[in-house]
């Protein structure tokens, strides 16, 4: 007997029919004996909805009041699926975030979890009920209701599952593991039976939605066995294991892409000492994550620095530039949201040389400009028109040799 967490994303609960299919899955794995808790995402396009709702009505909107609004989706479905398990027989109840509780900090919008109290959860586990709990939700030290940031439901999977010390933390999608790409953009793309954490985070981190990243963090610091697989089929998935697991280590693993950030230029900014510090601090100070940054030096004594930013940040660091112009002094600002990042990772990139000059090769056959470049020790990025985000991820794919025979 085990004790095992089962994560359902939207498409998975998007309607009656498949939560109910949901629900006989979970079945299936308490009457093999097994101690279960669900987690559940909202229904697909719900979440969406919600924060479209909050945008509408004010783009720098009260971060407490968003997540009041879009932790709602989760708690229609974790009602929902604890109906349909009543329905065939399965003792089951819903638990929102408060009331477990799942702690967080109290940074609304992208919350952390600080902790998670599982005694009672495991308590009536093992008197045969199942635990069907709302992902992506917390509460914050003051008591309101906290969320943990796009996808985050996943995190909230594998912390419940190093909460409950679960033997298995089984991630059900739309897609039946994780591949060398997108699936849904590179038909060619191949499932990988196994990837390391390390490769699985930094393709989180740049864009694979697969997985969100803090939950491989989590996953890797709390040696939580992750599983993603199909909700669809009865198809082995990926395991995500720890490096020395992995025989063939591939120079490059997998390619992701991200059009969540958005490009930002401050033009003619006076080339002095202190001039990074006066931009990013404040910036960091309004909780805005600064990605990519390039910085030229021109010959007049001013410089152009291009970075970029998530998106939804946008708003926020433009508001925040914009007081910061008398002090600094530069000449304009200008946004580009039209981009997109794409990255290739792979822990076999230590030890070779050349694969970022195979990227740019790739990207330069087809005429695709390459705007910012970024690296770390196991990955390259880049920024390209997103018009050309397709044809770059499916360029490189080749490039790298990853297309399925
Ligand atoms: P869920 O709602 O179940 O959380 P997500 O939409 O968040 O599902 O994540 C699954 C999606 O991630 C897939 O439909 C696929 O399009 C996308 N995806 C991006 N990169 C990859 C990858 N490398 N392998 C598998 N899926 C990927
Ligand atoms: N429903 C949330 C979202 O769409 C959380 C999740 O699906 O993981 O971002
Ligand atoms: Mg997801």
């Amino acid at each position: 007997m085990s004790r095992i967490v089962m994560k359902f994303g939207g498409t998975s609960v998007a309607d009656l029919d498949r939560i109910r299919a949901v629900a006989a899955r979970v079945k299936r794995e308490r009457d093999a004996g097994h101690e279960v808790a669900v987690v559940v995402s909202a229904m697909s396009g719900t979440t969406n909805q919600l924060v479209a709702w909050c945008q509408a009505l004010s783009p720098l909107h009260d971060a407490r009041e968003y997540d009041a609004v879009v932790a709602t989706g989760e708690q229609v479905t974790t009602g929902l699926l604890a109906i349909a398990l009543q329905e065939i027989g399965v003792e089951a109840r819903s638990w929102q975030g408060w009331q477990i509780p799942i702690r967080t900090d109290n940074a609304h919008g992208k919350a952390r979890i600080a902790a998670i109290e599982g005694a009672e959860l495991i308590r009536r586990m093992q008197a045969g009920q199942v635990a069907v709990v709302s992902g992506f939700q917390g509460i914050s030290p003051t008591g309101r209701i906290t969320t943990l940031g796009r996808g985050g439901s996943d995190t909230s999977a594998v912390a419940l599952a190093a909460a409950l010390k679960a033997d298995r933390c089984d991630i059900y999608t739309d897609v039946d593991g994780v591949y060398t790409t997108d699936p849904r953009i590179v038909p060619k793309a191949r499932k990988l039976a196994k990837i390391s954490y390390e490769e699985m985070l930094e393709l989180a981190s740049v864009g694979a939605k697969v997985l969100q990243t803090r939950s491989v963090e989590l996953a890797m610091n709390e040696h939580v066995r992750v599983q993603v697989l199909s909700s669809f089929a009865d198809l082995p998935g990926t395991l995500v294991v720890d490096e020395d697991e992995i025989v063939e280590k591939e120079t490059v693993s997998g390619i992701a892409y991200s059009r969540d950030e958005a490009k930002i230029t401050l033009r003619r900014v006076p080339d002095r000492p202190g001039v990074a510090a006066g931009v990013f601090g404040p910036l960091a100070q309004q909780a805005v994550n600064v990605d990519m940054i390039v910085q030229n030096i021109a010959a007049d004594g001013t410089t152009d620095l291009t970075f970029t930013v998530g998106k939804a940040d946008l708003p926020r660091a433009l508001a925040a530039l914009e007081a910061l112009r008398p002090q600094i002094g530069f000449a304009e600002v200008q946004t580009d949201t039209d981009v997109a990042k794409i990255s290739v990772v792979g822990v076999g990139m230590r030890s070779h040389a050349g694969v970022a000059a195979t990227m740019f090769r790739a990207l330069a056959d087809k005429a695709i400009n390459i705007e910012v470049i970024s690296t770390s020790e196991i990955k390259v990025s880049v920024l390209v028109a997103s018009e050309y985000t397709e044809l770059a991820v499916r360029a490189l794919h080749t490039a790298y040799g990853l297309d399925a025979a």
